[in-house]
């Protein structure tokens, strides 16, 4: 497995992922076939510490305009503002969807680092990330 995106969403995610630091940013990636074309940012509804929870509404809306464009749900991701981009215990139990990439933005010692997971029936595995 692989997940194709392009610079510009790598670095949308960084931004906003410092954006919202010291919280955890958390978003929706879609596109078609594996591949984003475009970057939905939610709003995280927890404030303070190792979590997220996006907003319902923003949740429904972001399904509807995908609905709309035909893009599918690609990927899930969130960061990780002190953290290494690994799943947490927490990310594993709440990962429901093994057709979606789980991408994790790491800002740990300053230095940006994206990683994407496939988690399934609790079995994580890293699958490579193709910045074209
Ligand atoms: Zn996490």
């Amino acid at each position: 497995m692989k997940l194709s995106l392009k610079k510009a969403h790598l670095a949308e995610m960084i931004e906003h992922a410092k954006h919202e630091f010291p919280n955890e940013a958390c978003g929706f990636l879609a596109g078609k076939s594996r591949k984003v074309s475009k970057v939905y940012r939610m709003a995280n509804t927890e404030r303070g510490g190792m979590r997220f929870t996006m907003a319902l509404k923003e949740q429904f809306d972001a399904a509807r305009d995908m609905r709309s464009q035909d893009l599918d749900m690609v990927g899930i991701y969130h960061s990780h503002p002190n953290v290494r981009p690994y799943p947490s215990f927490r990310d594993i139990q709440l990962a429901m969807h093994p057709e979606c990439s789980y991408v994790i933005v790491s800002l740990i010692n300053g230095m940006p680092e994206v990683r994407s997971f496939r988690i399934k029936n609790s079995m994580v595995e890293e699958e490579e990330i193709d910045a074209g």
